[in-house]
């Protein structure tokens, strides 16, 4: 169950922006059967180790939240070393991309990669596919981590969960704030049916980015810190991209959205609007207090 948060002193609105830094396969969940670490490592093709430097550069000053599939960091070190040398916050996004809707799963997941987390003091997870099970947060606490981002609502919703934070990504909703938030809360027909549209998603930017942008700017003018998220393959494209993804793409068209090139809107992100890693702006409430809402 979650308690509703409130901090004391609002920390300076400014946009959360976070990658989820996965192979450019785990847009399809075809790829999730592929259980040969060294049959995904070939099929990834060195893209994560090289989309690294061309992200890295397009933030410039800006500081974001990388959570990092752990089987990236295990195939090439170096990008967990960058990422971190250049000041941004390292998250866990899993140790094999496919869904933990499990408990048992996401344990498993935690401890393969209990090396780089421990390694670079991990605090932060998102779920793969933003999709989380109420039972995940007890685990994460006992695995140490300090808040997760990994449901939907909308900006200033500040959550606790068995003493997890949670941050969610962020929603506009039609008629105000969501009462009754509960685990898992995912980009489903069920919540756009309920008025609510999931902008903090990069499938949405692929949609319009300038709507994007705007209820970004809504959401701080009115003191809010929205939650965004954006893939690798979306700002550094892989060789023969979107060709490599076209047999994917004929079967399910709803990942299109994915598949547009977001640099542009990074570009503007960054030059428009504050950027922080999410971390830091929980770090920043939780100094200035926060009471039960
Ligand atoms: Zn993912």
């Amino acid at each position: 169950m979650f308690q509703k948060k409130v901090p004391l002193t609002p920390p300076p609105a400014r946009v959360l922006l976070s990658i989820d830094y996965e192979p450019w396969f785990a847009l399809s969940r075809r790829y999730d059967s592929i259980h040969s670490d060294l049959e995904r490592r070939s099929l990834d093709g060195g893209f994560a180790r090289q989309a690294v430097d061309v992200i890295l550069e397009q933030l410039g000053m800006a500081a974001a939240s990388f959570y990092l599939v752990g089987e990236i960091a295990a195939w090439y070190p170096e990008v967990a070393e960058k990422i971190a040398a250049a000041g941004h916050e390292l998250g866990f996004h899993c140790h094999v991309h496919r869904s933990l809707a499990l408990p048992e799963d996401l344990e498993q997941d935690l401890q393969r990669s209990q090396d780089w987390i421990k390694r670079y003091g991990v605090r932060g997870y998102r779920a793969p596919m933003v999709r989380i099970a109420g039972a995940a947060y007890p685990l994460l606490a006992r695995f140490g981590f300090r808040y997760s981002s990994s449901i939907y609502a909308p900006p200033g919703t500040l959550l606790q969960n068995a003493g997890v934070w949670e941050l969610p990504v962020s929603t506009w909703k039609w008629g105000g704030s969501s009462a009754n938030i509960q685990a898992p809360r995912y980009f489903s027909v069920r919540l756009l049916l309920g008025g609510e549209l999931p902008f903090g998603s990069s499938f949405i930017t692929g949609l319009s980015r300038k709507a994007v942008l705007r209820l970004i700017e809504n959401a701080l003018k009115a003191g809010h810190s929205p939650v965004i998220f954006l893939h690798p393959y979306e700002l550094a494209r892989p060789e023969d991209w979107p060709g490599r993804i076209r047999g994917d793409l004929l079967r399910n068209p709803l990942l299109l959205p994915f598949v547009a090139d977001k640099s542009g809107f990074l570009k503007q992100l960054v030059g428009r609007f504050p950027v922080s890693p999410l971390g830091a702006w929980l770090d920043d409430a939780i100094r200035g207090g926060c009471q039960d809402g």
